[in-house]
């Protein structure tokens, strides 16, 4: 549909980013169309609204910015996943595989605690291997949360990941590439 569509053209293709043979999809270009990031954002309103989540968990660091932003748009808390060493206080922490050896990510051990059995979506921009997002479905868990979904802005669907994702929890993609 229309949105879609304003929403997809906004992303841009960066060939050969971070490495040669890579296509990057940068969303700077999203986030600095102020229809197309007010599309996305009104969107993800209109879905989630009546979900009654707790929280927002975003995926460092451009997660972030989708998360924070929905989370003021519903009126509840946002709770950063990062990478390893950025948290201040106790955390509790992910391994997870990449193509060439592992990544850690984190969350406060309390993150989630104000409010009991919490309902949380997770958020990220893009979902390639699902490796991240399903570290980051377990890290909610394992904080005394219960991760409700997974949403990303863009999905790279000739990867396993949402398959893979949708094992342990809802996935929903805004654009699927
Ligand atoms: P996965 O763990 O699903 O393989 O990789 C997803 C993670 O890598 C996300 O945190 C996402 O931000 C980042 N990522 C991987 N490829 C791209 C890309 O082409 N564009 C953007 N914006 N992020 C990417």
């Amino acid at each position: 549909n229309t949105e879609r569509r304003i929403v997809e053209n906004s992303i841009r293709d960066i060939k050969d980013f971070p490495k040669p043979g890579i296509v990057f999809k940068d969303i700077t270009t999203l986030l600095n169309d102020r229809e197309a990031f007010g599309v996305t954002m009104n969107h993800l309103y209109q879905k989630y609204k009546e979900y009654n989540l707790d929280y927002i968990a975003g995926i460092d660091a451009r997660g972030f910015i989708f998360a924070a932003t929905l989370a003021q748009m519903l009126g509840i808390g946002f709770v950063p996943i990062r990478k390893k060493g950025k948290l201040p206080y106790t955390t509790i922490s992910e391994k997870y595989s990449l193509e060439y050896g592992v990544d850690e990510i984190e969350v406060h051990i309390d993150a989630f605690s104000n409010i009991p059995n919490a309902r949380v979506l997770l958020m990220d921009d893009l979902i390639a291997t699902g490796g991240t997002a399903n570290a980051a479905a377990r890290l909610i868990n394992q904080a005394g949360a219960s991760c409700v979904e997974a949403c990303f802005i863009i999905a790279l669907d000739f990867l396993d990941g949402q398959k893979e994702l949708k094992k342990s929890t809802e996935v929903y993609s805004l654009v699927e590439v």
